[in-house]
């Protein structure tokens, strides 16, 4: 057995791949941006999730103690990146007539059960923004002498105070000069609010009072706060998606470097982190990702239409975090088949295992502790015909997170011939602890799920096969071509000879 892969990931603020080296012997600690509830969150808001999963998984895999943070803005996100438009939480209150604190609950709700259907871990610690706002000004306090500048509309941060200012973007100081800037009396157009004040004559429905009058944080400030707070700077990586590396992480990079680091984006603990990590976007043509288009892609909608919420996860996984993973419902579907064939060759193995040993079931994935995916232990006394696929798949996630590798390594465990299946399923469940397939206590039943737009009952499809299937052996074809037709009229298509056994599908 070789020693396991050194981890390597990919630095957004060097553009290069890093081993990771822990800032805390053992420890790793993983800060990812978490969602504006304003509204739902759509499926390429999750794959940002799925990512900073998969990460976490594989930091707990390498045997790290994770500690994992992802915080929920629901206060100071403005409709626009930079300063202008208004906050979309307040926008969002206004338009629906309902309290902002309701908005924030509803919302916040919604993306936690997104989280709990694509099976990603809970973090250590959910932050919530409105929780820290007293931080926040005690932070904004400390660097304002020498870093900030008050105008009639709030507290400004100055870039020019910070060396390296934009690094993680690659843009430089002075880009963006001739930009139309929605804030007068900014010195430089890259200057960002930290504290913006109410508008005279305006409410709003959340302001607090703060040194600069009465108000709301900057969205940047947020970040900053939770963060330091939670993990204390410097912390090990900061995930978030790929639009973040342009405006939000070089504003929060300069905050962090203003409170705590004087120094320049050479040494990237001043930055806050080591390591920024970003995924790419999910994109899809027809623009059903924008939240304003009526219809969006919401994961709700996809198990409306009857495709598993883990079919999206496979589908994320199949396309590496750094490309653009482009939406199709053919991609989704066909994501479902692979996850299907998974679930069912798991299934097989199960079987098999319950008839070599009549005694127990072998264990499911929550009965194991976390801390005994590490490399070292699953080889302990794994037969030697796995080794070399399970060290692909440790290859495989250790060079920046490889997953479409490690799904492929994932299916040859699973088709190989001759393994002691209970062998088998330790190295489905090892990987499949990085990968979060939930693949040994899935069921093919689990998986088929009815679109909303479906009238018929699963025992009256099973009760009509039936008939069928007798009207078959009687060889009575015409009966059983009108049985057909009948569920065909009500949207159940009958899959006979389907390769992977799926009787019917609801369409
Ligand atoms: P938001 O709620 O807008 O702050 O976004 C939540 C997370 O989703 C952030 O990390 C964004 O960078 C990320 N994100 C937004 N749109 C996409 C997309 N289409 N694909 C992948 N990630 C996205
Ligand atoms: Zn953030």
């Amino acid at each position: 057995m070789t020693e396991p892969a050194p981890l390597k990931l990919f630095n957004s603020l060097t553009r290069q791949l890093e081993p990771f080296r822990p800032v805390h012997e053992g420890e790793a600690r993983v800060y990812s941006c978490g969602p504006t509830v304003y509204n739902y969150p759509h499926i390429g808001n999750m794959r940002a999730y799925v990512f900073a999963d998969v990460l976490g998984r594989t930091l707990s895999y390498k045997g790290y103690k994770l500690t994992h943070v992802i915080n929920i803005t629901d206060v100071g996100h403005l409709t626009d990146d930079a300063d202008a438009g208004e906050d979309k939480l307040e926008k969002a209150a206004r338009s629906t007539a309902q309290s902002i604190w309701d908005i924030s609950r509803h919302y916040t709700e919604a993306y936690w059960a997104d989280i709990r259907a694509l099976n990603i871990r809970q973090p250590a610690q959910w932050s919530i923004a409105t929780e820290y706002v007293p931080q926040m000004i005690a932070f904004a306090k400390e660097i304002a002498a020498r870093h900030c500048y008050e105008l009639a509309s709030g507290l400004y941060f100055d870039v020019t105070s910070v060396a390296d200012y934009g690094r993680l973007a690659r843009t430089v100081a002075d880009e963006g000069e001739g930009r139309i800037d929605p804030v007068e009396g900014k010195r430089h157009p890259a200057d960002f609010a930290i504290w913006r004040k109410t508008p005279p004559g305006e409410t709003r429905q959340m302001e607090w009072d703060s040194p600069w009058g009465r108000g709301a944080p900057g969205w940047h400030l947020e970040c900053s706060v939770m963060s330091g707070a939670l993990l204390g700077f410097p912390f090990d990586i900061h995930t978030g998606g790929i639009d973040h590396r342009e405006i939000h992480h070089p504003n929060e990079i300069a905050q962090n470097q203003a409170h705590c680091c004087a120094g320049g984006l050479d040494t990237a603990a001043n930055s806050g982190a080591n390591l920024w990590m970003h995924n790419n976007f999910l994109v899809e043509r027809s623009g059903k990702m924008s939240k304003s288009s009526g219809e969006f892609l919401r994961l709700q909608l996809l198990i409306d239409r009857g495709y598993h919420p883990l079919a999206y996860r496979l589908m994320c996984l199949q396309a590496h975090y750094r490309s653009e993973l482009e939406f199709s419902w053919e991609g989704l579907g066909a994501a479902l088949t692979r996850l299907k064939r998974l679930v069912i060759g798991v299934q097989a193995l199960k079987t098999r295992h319950a008839e070599l040993v009549s005694a127990s079931a072998p264990p499911s994935e929550a009965e194991l502790p976390e801390e005994k995916w590490t490399l070292k232990r699953v080889q302990g006394d794994m037969d030697v015909r796995l080794v070399p696929v399970y060290e692909r798949f440790d290859a495989a996630i250790s060079d920046d997170l490889n997953t479409p590798l490690t799904l492929t390594a994932l299916e040859e465990v699973v088709a190989m011939k001759k393994v002691d299946p209970a062998q088998k399923l330790a190295a489905i469940s090892a990987i499949d602890a990085v990968l979060g397939l939930d693949l040994l206590n899935l069921t093919r039943a689990d998986l088929r799920i009815r679109p909303r737009s479906a009238t018929i009952i699963e025992p009256e499809i099973e009760a009509t096969l039936a008939r069928r299937k007798d009207a078959r052996a009687a060889r009575d074809f015409a009966a059983s071509d009108a049985l057909r037709d009948e569920l065909a009229a009500r949207g159940v298509e009958v899959m006979d000879g389907d390769p992977l056994g799926w009787e019917w599908t609801l369409g």
